[in-house]
C-alpha cells in the first residue's frame, strides 16, 4: 500500500487547489473521483479475489489524513468509498451482492447509506420506513434525509424496519438499490426530492429520498448473521470503521491546518519581527500539534484493532475526540492569519466550515460521551434505548 500513500501525496496539490471551486459552485468534484479512480484509491478495501487491494483501516486512514489535508470533500469520498456501506457489504453479503458493489465502487462509486429519517436521528432503530414482503421480493416506503451522496451515488444500502404478515417488525434489514443518477434513470418508487444546503463539505450533495413501493429483489437483502431481531447491532458495527474514517478526516484538516499556520507564522511581521516570534502564538502551534497528534495515535490504535472491524470504544474515542479538536485547532489556525484567515484568500474558513460537521454527523459527541460512558460503567442507558449507540443488548453481551 505505499505506492497508493505515495499516490495520495501526488494527488493532493491538484485537490488543494480544485478544493474552493467545489466549495464555491457546490458540485460533486467528479474530476476528483477520476482521479482516484485511475490512482486505485476506491475501492482499495475489496479483497484482491473482486478486484480490489485488501486494504487494511490502518492503510486507509494514511491515505484519508492525506488527502484531507488538501481538500475535506474528497476526503469524505475515500472514505465513503472504501469504509462503510462498502465494508458492510463486503462481510455480510452474498457472493452477488459483492461482486454488484465492487464493480460500482471500483469504477468510482461512493455508496451512500440511508439510516437517518425526520423523526428518528441519533435514535435510529426507531426509523419508519418499511419493507414488506411480497412474493419473492420486498416494497419498501418511508423518506429518508441527509443522505450523503444522494442523487450522485449508485449504489444505496436502504434500512428498513422488516414487517412481517400481521404487520409488526421482525427487525431492521438492509436493502441494496442501485441506480444511474448520470442518466437520470432511477428505479420505479426511488425519488431524490431535495438537497440540503449545508455550512461546509458544499460540494457534497445530502439528499432526502422519497421511497414509494420501491421492489427490491429479495436476493438483495443484506442478511445480519445474528438474524433480524437484533441484527441491525451487526450491520451498524461495520460503521465503527466509517467512523474511524470520519475522525481520520477531522484530523487530518487540523494537520492541514497546522501546518499552515506554522508557514505562515514564519512570514507574517508585525511590530518589526516575525510573529512567530511571539511566545503567546508558539503556544498555541504547540496546542494545535499535541491535538494532531493525540488524535492521530487515537485514530491508529482504533485502525489496529479491525478484525474485521475495529473496537467500538476506541472507535468512539477517536472519533469524539479528534472531531472536537479538530474544530478547535482550525479555528486556532484562522485565528493566526488574523483577517486573511477569515477570507477566502486562505482556506481556512472553508476548512472550519467543513469540520464543524465531524462533531454531529455519523454518531453526534454526546452520543458518543454516552458510549464511551456505558462502556466504563459497564450500564444500561435508558436515553439511548431505541438508538443505535450504544446497544444495550450488545453491550450486556460484551
Ligand atoms: C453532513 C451530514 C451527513 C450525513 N450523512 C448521513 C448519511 O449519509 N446517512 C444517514 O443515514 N445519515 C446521515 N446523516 C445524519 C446523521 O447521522 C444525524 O444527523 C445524526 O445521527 C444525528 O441525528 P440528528 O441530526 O437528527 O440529531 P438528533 O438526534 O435530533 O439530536 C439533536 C441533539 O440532541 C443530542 N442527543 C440526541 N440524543 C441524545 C441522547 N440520548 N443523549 C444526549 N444527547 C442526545 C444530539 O447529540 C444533538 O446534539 C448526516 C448528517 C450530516 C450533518
Amino acid at each position: 500500500m505505499r505506492k497508493h500513500l505515495a499516490e495520495a501525496k501526488r494527488l493532493a496539490p491538484q485537490f488543494a487547489e480544485r478544493a474552493a471551486h467545489w466549495d464555491k459552485t457546490r458540485t460533486y468534484p467528479w474530476e476528483n473521483v477520476q482521479a482516484l479512480t485511475e490512482a486505485g484509491l476506491m475501492g482499495m478495501t475489496i479483497p484482491k479475489a473482486l478486484g480490489g487491494q485488501g486494504a487494511s483501516l490502518l492503510n486507509v486512514v494514511e491515505i484519508v489524513e492525506e488527502i484531507a489535508k488538501a481538500c475535506t470533500l474528497t476526503a469524505r469520498i475515500v472514505v465513503e468509498g472504501n469504509l462503510g456501506a462498502i465494508g458492510t457489504i463486503m462481510a455480510y453479503g452474498t457472493e452477488a451482492q459483492k461482486a454488484v458493489a465492487a464493480e460500482l465502487v471500483l469504477a468510482g462509486d461512493k455508496p451512500a447509506i440511508c439510516i437517518s429519517e425526520p423523526e428518528a436521528g441519533s435514535a435510529a432503530t426507531q426509523m419508519q420506513t418499511t419493507a414488506r414482503r411480497v412474493g419473492d421480493r420486498f416494497l419498501i416506503n418511508g423518506t429518508k434525509h441527509w443522505i450523503t451522496g444522494g442523487g450522485v451515488s449508485r449504489l444505496y444500502l436502504i434500512f428498513a424496519q422488516v414487517i412481517d404478515q400481521n404487520g409488526n417488525s421482525e427487525g431492521i434489514g438492509g436493502f441494496l438499490v442501485t441506480c444511474d443518477p448520470a442518466q437520470n434513470d432511477y428505479p420505479q418508487g426511488f425519488q431524490v426530492v431535495g438537497r440540503e444546503h449545508t455550512m461546509g463539505l458544499c460540494g457534497m450533495p445530502e439528499a432526502t429520498l422519497n421511497f414509494t413501493d420501491l421492489e427490491v429483489p429479495a436476493e438483495m437483502m443484506l442478511t445480519p448473521p445474528s438474524g433480524l431481531a437484533h441484527g441491525f447491532a451487526d450491520l451498524i458495527a461495520a460503521y465503527n470503521a466509517q467512523r474511524v474514517g470520519a475522525a481520520a478526516i477531522a484530523m487530518g484538516v487540523a494537520a492541514g491546518a497546522t501546518e499552515r499556520a506554522t508557514a505562515y507564522l514564519k512570514t507574517r511581521h508585525q511590530f518589526g519581527r516575525p510573529i512567530a516570534e511571539f511566545q503567546g502564538l508558539q503556544w498555541m502551534l504547540a496546542d494545535m500539534d499535541a491535538g494532531v497528534t493525540a488524535s492521530r495515535l487515537m485514530i491508529h490504535d482504533a485502525a489496529r484493532s479491525a478484525d474485521p472491524f475495529p473496537d467500538r470504544t476506541k472507535s468512539a474515542r477517536a472519533k469524539l475526540f479528534a472531531s472536537e479538536t479538530a474544530i478547535k485547532v482550525v479555528n486556532d489556525a484562522l485565528q493566526l492569519f488574523g483577517a486573511r484567515g477569515y477570507s477566502d484568500r486562505e482556506p481556512l474558513e472553508r476548512m472550519y466550515r467543513d469540520v464543524r460537521m465531524f462533531t454531529i454527523g455519523g454518531g453526534s459527541a454526546q452520543i458518543l460521551r454516552t458510549q464511551l460512558a456505558g462502556h466504563l460503567l459497564q450500564m444500561k442507558t435508558p436515553q439511548t434505548r431505541g438508538g443505535y449507540l450504544p446497544d444495550p443488548l450488545r453491550l450486556a453481551a460484551e
